[in-house]
């Protein structure tokens, strides 16, 4: 993985991808599509560094709590988020806000944040 300095962090549809690519290797997978235009290995997860100070600024300037989504993309629970946290820290940002989340992820890893869920 390599990190990254992100520009923003939700979409205009208040779609949320902390990393970009994934390890999962799905054969079926739409994400790793030339029309995304990545420019590393899909499996060389991109990890967008300020994704958490991001995300508290977008919140703070929503006038009302918003639904945001993840994981449409790049699943949040790769086997990086163990020793980096970002997805966790993201949540506790999202509950600070009274916003409600959609994640959608193949690992059983979410359960780790089941007291913040
Ligand atoms: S978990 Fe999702 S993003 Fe990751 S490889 Fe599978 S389909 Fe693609």
């Amino acid at each position: 993985m390599h990190f990254i300095q992100a520009k923003s962090i939700l979409s205009a549809k208040n779609g949320m991808n902390i990393y970009r690519g994934c390890t999962h290797g799905c054969i079926y997978c739409d994400s790793r599509s030339d029309c995304y235009g990545f420019d590393h290995r899909f499996e060389d997860i991109a990890v967008k560094q300020n994704a958490p100070e991001l995300l508290e600024d977008a919140l703070k300037r929503k006038r009302k709590p918003c639904m945001i989504g993840t994981g449409a993309m790049c699943d949040p629970y790769m086997h990086c988020e163990e020793s980096l946290g970002y997805t966790r820290k993201c949540l506790e940002i999202i509950d600070k806000y009274d916003c409600g989340v959609a994640i959608q992820t193949k690992s059983a890893r979410i359960l780790r944040d089941i007291d913040l869920l």
